[in-house]
């Protein structure tokens, strides 16, 4: 069992299979893209399915992938059905932009995939292409109405707000999650750089006192608090050292970090 200096039981953690993504949403990628990880810096498929063979052993029993865009690296449906074939995860889900999605959704099921998180910020096709720079929002709709057919446990929707779900495009798009039976959180615009974080509205996300996570990042650096900058690399350490070193370095308290991106640590 992984338990903090502070008491809190790690049983979450998220893998960041990759920082590239298909998608530059203005919050999170400049519109130039990214200085992009090279092939050998990502961890292999094996490398992270041993990694979380030691997190599994270890007390982890909740998985998500996200990426970057995690529908974007080749044989992501392979990766899945590896993790899914280990023994003790509860919960396996991932976290996509859906544009994907209608090629996947049936296969990520058929891998093993439990739930989904997907992003949708608005159902305007204008505004979505405005805020995502290059996505088509009917893409992201038939991915959703082609995952709803497919018999995940559970589909929320993310939805990232300026201030609060009251917003126009937060109403609507909590609206049509009604509408079809979607759980929804609204997420407020965060800042990693300068420390700016709140609590996900509908979700347990930015709530350091019940925190239980501990992420993978897509150049395999092992992390104990998206607001901070410590990491540990899992081919200097080892998986289960480097998971360790993690739990034992785990904040009270976010605070910032001038290293880590959403596009790298997956949010
Ligand atoms: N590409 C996938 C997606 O967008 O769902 C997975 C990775 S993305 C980094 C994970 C989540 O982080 C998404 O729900 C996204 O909206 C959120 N996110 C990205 N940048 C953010 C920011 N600056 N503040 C708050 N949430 C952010
Ligand atoms: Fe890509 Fe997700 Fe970041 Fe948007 S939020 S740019 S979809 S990684």
């Amino acid at each position: 069992m992984l338990i903090d200096k502070f008491g809190r039981k790690i049983e979450y953690l998220r893998i960041s299979v990759t920082d590239r993504c298909n998608l530059r949403c203005v919050y999170c990628m400049p519109e130039e893209g990214i200085n992009e990880l090279k092939h050998t810096d990502l961890l292999t498929f094996e490398e992270i399915v041993d990694f979380t063979k030691c997190a599994v052993s270890l007390g982890i029993n909740k998985i998500r992938l996200t990426g970057g865009e995690p529908l974007v690296r080749k044989g992501i449906v392979g990766l899945v059905k590896m993790i899914a074939d280990i023994d003790g995860i509860d919960d396996l889900a991932m976290t996509t932009n859906a544009i994907l999605l209608k090629e996947f959704a049936l296969p990520l099921k058929e891998a093993g995939l439990q739930r989904l998180n997907i992003s949708l910020d608005t159902i305007d096709g204008k505004k979505f292409q405005q805020l995502s720079r290059r996505g088509n929002l009917q893409n992201v709709l038939e991915g959703i109405d082609l995952a709803m057919k497919c018999g995940f446990r559970k589909i929320k929707l993310n939805c990232v707000v300026q201030e609060s779900r009251n917003e126009p495009n937060a109403v609507q798009v909590a609206k049509y999650a009604a509408e079809r039976g979607l759980e929804i959180r609204f997420i407020r615009t965060m800042k990693l750089s300068t420390g700016e974080f709140w609590i996900v509205d509908g979700g347990k996300g930015g709530n350091c006192s019940i925190c239980n996570r501990i992420r993978l990042s897509s150049n395999g650096k092992v992390l104990p608090c998206l607001f901070s900058d410590i990491g540990f690399s899992v081919k200097e350490f080892g998986g289960c050292e480097a998971i360790k070193m993690a739990v034992e370095s785990k904040p009270l308290k976010g605070s910032l970090s001038k290293t880590h991106e959403f596009y790298n640590v997956g949010g």
